[in-house]
């Protein structure tokens, strides 16, 4: 899957329907910026983990990052309603 302006409109579509976001809690802000692209967290099943596969699965986000003082929120893809979309691209 590519990170597209499709998606990142999609995204932001999906954000606004459930306004996860107001104020910063850091600086009082509203303002937010979507990251330009995927954060992939690992996923496993064993701490310490033995290895970290790259390109391996994840848990797909992306950040909100505050534009005043950079404080950042990352949003699950999946629970966003995305994931169809995600399998798709
Ligand atoms: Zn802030």
């Amino acid at each position: 899957m590519k990170f597209t302006s499709e998606l990142a409109h999609r995204i932001s579509e999906e954000l606004s329907k459930r306004k996860p976001m107001g104020k910063c809690q850091f600086c009082g802000k509203s303002q937010w910026i979507l990251s330009d692209g995927f954060v992939i967290f690992p996923v496993t099943h064993e701490f310490p983990s033995t290895s970290i596969v790259i390109g391996g699965g994840g848990m797909p986000t992306v950040a909100l990052v505050c534009a005043h003082c950079g404080n950042t929120a990352f949003i699950n893809l999946i629970q966003l309603g995305l994931k169809e979309f995600l399998d798709t691209q």
